[in-house]
């Protein structure tokens, strides 16, 4: 763990929204954090510049065998959370004991909409009802352990502690794009992409789909951030396609009308690369946005960034995005996270811009963010650029994501490195 400075009471609820002249708009509690110590500077090499040798590939993860054998949540006692079922399985159990379907329809309107969890605020609900619900569902929200906030306020990373004391992290970031919420799908992750601190934690367990729906919850409730248009994306801890049916299920409740409402086009589930996972995910009817992580231009390299690789190669991962693009109609998101002397030289920009062009897709450059004992640099800035001019005109469209949140340790792949408190 990290100093004190940036420990936010737990019982942070909402609160009157500061509207800054920056435009930032954040919740009082969540002032930035003071001195964060120490200060994650992101080393930088030169151009060509080897980075420290690494050992010998990984064998691909065990998870990524079979995906099953992720270990289970320690079962909660008391009744199920209200964020675990989709609005038909709660008007279900409303009937069950005694309640007209219809009621369920109000309940969640309160708690989604006007995000109200207090049953006797819930005006337009019987007595009957507001009295017997708690017994009926949970609506408690997972614990908040600590929130981190940039110094730049544009970023607010959550680190919530669950019924069996496992701790996973979520990020709300707000940019002139509006509000993205990054959403963790497993406690860990059993990838072990060589340049991720998640990876680094190994697979703890998979989120149950209540405890990815409250991520939201938590976060548009604490933040006070009011974006109808807010995105989310599987890009926090974990590997979401090997936790495919909580994920969807989680999916269904944000998706629906009468849960957050949120559109499938601004959903987007990043993976490493399970093909037959990408493969059930066309076929599910709803048009998410789909992002690969690629990280290396051969199966040689990627086979040591991204263990999993030894299982799917790069071809078999593009021909199963290039199927899921043509059945939803729309491009698929390469993200190709830059490693200093790794996949940073002019070949790996001709060789991506060769497989980009083979796929209806954007391309995302990730200046890698370090993680504290891992051996992995960013490139410079120069040689970010370079790589980004280089591969701009031949290849579908480029964009360089330069991570907000470093500072907290919440920006790409650094989930995990520091405040998990393990
Ligand atoms: S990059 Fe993603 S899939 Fe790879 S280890 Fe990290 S969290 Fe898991």
């Amino acid at each position: 763990m990290e100093g004190p400075a940036a420990f936010v009471s737990p019982s942070l609820g909402r609160r009157a929204v500061d509207r800054r002249e920056s435009g930032l708009l954040l919740s009082h509690a969540m002032q930035p954090i003071a001195d964060p110590s120490p200060e994650p500077q992101p080393p930088v090499s030169e151009p060509g510049e080897p980075a420290a040798p690494r050992g010998a590939p990984a064998d691909p993860p065990a998870e990524a065998r079979d995906a099953s054998a992720a270990p289970r949540p320690r079962r909660r006692t008391g009744p199920p959370s209200l964020f675990g079922l989709t609005p038909d399985e709660f008007g279900s159990r409303l009937v069950e004991h005694g309640h007209p379907r219809y009621r369920g329809h109000q309940v969640l309107d309160w708690v989604y909409r006007k995000r109200v969890r207090d049953p006797e605020r819930m005006t337009n609900v019987s007595r009957k009802l507001r009295e017997s619900l708690a017994g009926l569902v949970s609506l408690a929200l997972p614990e908040v352990a600590e929130v981190r906030v940039s110094r730049a306020q544009d970023a607010a990373k959550f680190v919530l502690r669950l019924h069996d004391g496992e701790r996973i992290e979520s990020v709300a970031m707000r940019s002139r794009r509006g509000v993205t919420l990054c959403l963790s799908s497993q406690a860990g992750c059993g990838m072990r992409c060589a340049f991720c601190a998640t990876g680094a934690m190994g697979l703890r367990r998979n989120l149950r789909p209540e405890e990815i729906v409250a991520q939201v919850a938590h976060m548009l409730e604490a933040t006070g951030w009011e974006d109808p248009g807010y995105n989310l994306v599987f890009m926090g801890m974990g590997e979401p396609l090997a936790n495919y049916a909580q994920v969807v299920k989680a999916i269904r409740i944000l998706n629906h009308q009468d849960g957050l409402a949120v559109g499938a086009r601004r959903i987007t589930v990043s993976t490493v690369g399970l093909v037959p996972q990408i493969r059930r995910l066309s076929r599910e009817g709803m048009q998410l946005g789909l992002a690969i992580s690629l990280h290396a231009t051969t199966d040689e390299k990627r086979r040591q960034i991204v263990p999993l690789n030894e299982r799917y190669g790069i071809e078999d991962i593009l021909a199963a995005a290039r199927d899921y693009a043509a059945k939803l109609g729309r491009r698929v998101t390469i993200e190709y996270v830059l490693l200093a002397g790794e996949n940073d030289t002019h070949d790996d920009a001709n060789r991506l811009a060769a497989l980009a062009r083979s796929v209806p897709c954007k391309v995302n450059l990730i200046p890698y963010n370090p993680v504290p004992h891992l051996p992995w640099k960013r490139p410079t800035e120069p040689t970010v650029q370079r790589f980004a001019d280089w591969l701009a005109p031949r290849s579908p469209a480029v964009t360089v994501r330069w991570s907000q949140g470093t500072d907290i340790w919440a920006a790409c792949g650094q989930l995990g490195s520091r405040a998990s408190g393990r």
